[in-house]
């Protein structure tokens, strides 16, 4: 993928939460983040269901009302389902490159150098010092 040059303010670059958490714990957290978008994402589905039952009943202005919110709902729905597979193929997409390439340890790593504009990320292993790119996108 190419790289972004205008990053998603909700993104937070790997060497960000490396560096506020470790790895493992950022990668966690970004596993929760997408599922509560996951749970996000049902509940507007929900919604929108009872927006369809709500509208055989009511005048036109209750019609006007359950057309909007079945609107708003699908459009939250639709905004949880994307940001919930951004998040998972990225935390999946950065995990897989986080063994160590020389002493095969998994996620004990250290953030040398940021290039997240470039999508890439100097790490060093903690438990070798072997050092490798991780590539963000
Ligand atoms: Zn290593």
């Amino acid at each position: 993928m190419p790289a972004n040059p205008r990053p998603n303010y909700l993104n937070r670059s790997l060497a960000d939460g490396v560096a506020a958490v470790g790895f493992r714990k950022w990668y966690e957290r970004e596993l929760l983040s997408g599922h509560a978008h996951l749970v996000l994402m049902l509940l507007a589905t929900l919604g929108m269901l009872g927006s369809i039952e709500a509208f055989a009943g009511g005048d036109w202005l209750d019609k006007t009302i359950d057309a909007v919110m079945f609107v708003a709902s699908a459009a939250i729905a639709v905004w949880g389902m994307r940001r919930y597979l951004y998040l998972l193929m990225r935390a999946e997409h950065i995990a897989n490159q986080a063994n160590c390439p020389q002493c095969k340890e998994y996620g004990r790593l250290t953030v040398e150098a940021d290039h997240s504009q470039s999508g890439k990320t100097r790490v060093r292993c903690k438990a070798c010092g072997h050092r490798w790119d991780i590539h963000e996108q």
